[in-house]
């Protein structure tokens, strides 16, 4: 029997929620962080070969990639030695209710500060998850995309633990630059990193589910995901 192709799975489903991808695609062209190695997709088998009564070929792929490209999660170890690694971040944190902020970058720049996040206090503390819409996904691909990138500062990044966050998701390739204060102020209170997140105007409201799990990479700093909202 002919295997039927794989059908593309409906974005919604009958309890009415819409699954919308957070996350860019990997491959070859996705841009690394500068002085990161390059994405290598390496196919080692493919149907493509003829397949023999003795043996069948399969697509397989050999995948080798910083774990800081495209949409990830960083670890407090990214930063910290004894740091909690990606394998044992607490899964609780990295799903559930999820504030949008959406704050917008201007030509002047944007240096995310305390009194951007005033207003929001008592969602934050409430959701304790935050994904900050700065529009720079926008930006994916541009020569300037990991040199001029919206910041947070290390006020508002501590900010943030004193609420309770536990988790923040920009769509910048990083919160911050050297000397890296908000790295610091998050990941040395354990709150998970999310980074290079996209398709953020589709989200509708102020507040959605987040699914953003990372691979369980034994004893290391970060790792892809695939992140989800839903609606
Ligand atoms: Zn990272």
């Amino acid at each position: 029997m002919t295997p039927q192709p794989m059908t593309t799975r409906p974005t919604t489903d009958r309890s009415q929620r819409t699954i919308i991808d957070l996350s860019h695609p990997l491959s070859a062209a996705t841009q690394a962080f500068p002085g990161d190695p390059p994405v290598a997709i390496t196919i080692f088998d493919s149907t493509s070969t003829a397949s023999t009564a003795g043996e069948r070929h399969l697509n397989c792929s050999h995948l080798a990639m910083s774990l800081h490209c495209g949409t990830h999660m960083d670890a407090p170890f990214h930063f910290f030695g004894d740091g909690l690694t990606i394998d044992r971040v607490l899964l609780e944190h990295t799903m559930g209710p999820t504030v949008h902020l959406r704050l917008p970058w201007t030509t002047d720049g944007l240096t995310i500060e305390p009194r951007h996040l005033a207003a929001y206090e008592s969602q934050l503390r409430s959701a304790r998850r935050v994904v900050l819409n700065t529009a720079w996904h926008h930006r994916w691909g541009a020569d300037n995309y990991f040199t001029e990138h919206p910041l947070i500062t290390g006020a508002a990044g501590q900010l943030l633990v004193d609420w309770g966050v536990v988790l923040v998701g920009v769509d910048t390739p990083s919160v911050d630059r050297p000397p890296f204060e908000a790295h610091l102020a998050l990941l040395g209170n354990g709150v998970l990193i999310v980074e290079n997140l996209t398709n953020l105007d589709a989200i509708p409201g102020d507040l959605f589910e987040l699914i953003a799990t990372p691979l369980k990479i034994a004893g290391r700093d970060g790792s892809p995901v695939r992140a989800l909202a839903i609606v």
